[in-house]
């Protein structure tokens, strides 16, 4: 029997494990479920251990079909001045590396039938045009942000001063407003580079043959349906829309401090856990952290922390290089912490295995970044969530978590600080771990979870969205 002939999709992410992760598990599911061949095109960035890790951990465990390629590296003391924000760094890394996307393209064995970025390869798009290669874009945030995002271009034409000075929250066609405190950091300073940069990519989004959304139907229903239906975005042409999520990590290589986190979970108690990470990069001041190891301790509840060395200037300082456990150096914690704790809780220094963590039984909470991928990656584990929003869009993800989605509590900062204080984050445990507003968080969570494994089943509805995009595309490889 004659095998139908496979199409040959080009996956690009940029760099950052926010955004390599979603992609690399794209690229798995469009081998796995979708019969297509996939090559993965991997923007090394000077040290990310857990980008390495993910990628290249054991090129033998690749399903056929699949494989990485590391796009040459570039040298970017010439072009990066200073030490920029994690954006401005990121989209400099991005466009040198892409200088070669052409020759690297041209030179594969089999031309490509798509080629899928995410928000910050938009160089692809001039590249593909010449090689008549469609782009798509996987967007990898929520859909409300896909919405702010698509009007930003007008808002940066009529809007004088700041957005974040605006009397009122801002409206988004059909979607909930966004208050001017929850608008992603990238817009909050409209002279700075990181704004230039995400303006740049993100008025470029029209430009793709389609957006897929990592999202589902039930998740983000008003969104969605703003995007395929508001006038506002008819008229800017809005490319088609595929809810494909949540496209989350399923399994990951265990390191040794992986292996000793789940051995440690499994003799906890069912539900019993409060599961503590602030994303790929995520730090927080170093009275940030006393206030947190206090509350930790003083909550009396069990928990798993990923404690990073303190940053009081950046609130991602680890972006490009968590993944390195550094074991008998926490220093920073206070003193007597580690041992007061000892048996109630376990503490690492960098990256603990989140997915494997999140689906163990013992786990019953996530105090969390809200990136995304963490956001989804919780409720397709029906995990309730604290919402602790550092930077990015997190804190219009945890607004939307908190108010509308009804699976998050939110500490309250204390005012006049930047801080939250011992007793808030002690309550904020309780009440997610023994409260009955825990369990309603937590029975919400759960329906979010069986309707998110509905989603992504055989015939489920982002199972199809992406079915749909892959017949397209073997379509065009028959005519
Ligand atoms: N992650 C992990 N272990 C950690 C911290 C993070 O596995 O200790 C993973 C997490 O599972 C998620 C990604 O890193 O897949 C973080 O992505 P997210 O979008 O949540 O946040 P970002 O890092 O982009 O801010």
């Amino acid at each position: 029997q004659l095998q139908p002939m496979k199409p040959h999709i080009v996956v690009l992410p940029s760099p950052g494990m926010g955004h390599v992760v979603p992609l690399f598990q794209l690229a798995e599911r469009l081998v796995t479920h979708h019969a297509c061949h996939v090559t993965f095109l991997n923007i090394p960035t000077e040290a990310s251990p857990a980008q390495t890790q993910l990628l290249h951990h054991s090129p033998n465990n690749l399903p056929p079909g699949l494989r990485v390629i590391d796009l040459p590296t570039v040298d970017l003391s010439a072009t990066i001045n200073g030490d920029p924000p994690v954006l401005t760094r990121l989209c400099i890394n991005v466009q040198q590396t892409l200088l070669s996307l052409k020759s690297t393209l041209s030179q594969l064995h089999n031309k490509p039938r798509a080629l899928v970025i995410d928000l910050f390869c938009t160089q692809a798009f001039e590249v593909c045009k010449e090689l008549s290669i469609p782009v798509y874009t996987f967007f990898t945030a929520s859909t409300l942000l896909l919405a702010f995002s698509l009007l930003l271009p007008q808002l940066d034409r009529e809007v004088t001063g700041e957005f974040v000075d605006l009397p009122e929250p801002v409206s988004v066609p059909g979607c909930s407003p966004i208050r001017t405190e929850d608008l992603i950091l990238q817009v909050t300073d409209r002279k700075s580079d990181e704004y230039k940069w995400y303006l740049h990519h993100l008025s470029r989004v029209p430009l793709a043959a389609g957006i897929f959304l990592n999202t589902w139907e039930n998740l983000e229903p008003v969104s969605i349906r703003a995007l395929r239906e508001h006038p506002f975005y008819q008229k800017i042409s809005t490319p088609p829309l595929y809810p494909i999520g949540p496209i989350i990590k399923e399994t990951e290589p265990l390191t040794p401090t992986g292996v000793e986190c789940l051995a440690w979970l499994d003799k906890q108690p069912l539900d019993s856990v409060v599961f503590v990470a602030l994303g790929s990069g995520g730090t927080v001041s170093a009275e940030q952290l006393t206030e947190l190891a206090w509350g930790l301790e003083l909550s009396q509840q069990r928990f798993i922390w990923v404690a990073r060395a303190p940053s009081d200037v950046n609130a991602c300082a680890a972006f490009f290089n968590a993944g390195d456990d550094v074991y008998g150096s926490i220093s920073y914690l206070p003193q007597g912490f580690l041992e007061r704790t000892r048996g109630v809780g376990l503490v690492v220094s960098s990256w603990a295995p989140q997915v494997a963590i999140l689906r163990h039984p013992s786990t019953a909470a996530f105090l969390s970044h809200c990136g995304w991928n963490s956001t989804l990656e919780s409720l397709a584990q029906g995990v309730p969530m604290i919402a602790w929003p550092l930077y990015a869009e997190q804190r219009q993800n945890a607004t939307m978590l908190a108010e509308e989605i009804g699976v998050a509590v939110k500490p309250a900062v204390e005012a006049g600080t930047r801080v939250v204080g011992r007793e808030e984050i002690e309550k904020v445990v309780r009440v997610s771990l023994e409260g009955e507003e825990g369990k309603g968080m937590r029975l919400r969570a759960r329906e979010l979870k069986a309707s998110a494994s509905k989603a992504l089943e055989f015939g489920g509805s982002s199972y199809s969205s992406l079915a749909d995009v892959v017949e397209q595309w073997k379509a065009k490889l028959e005519t």
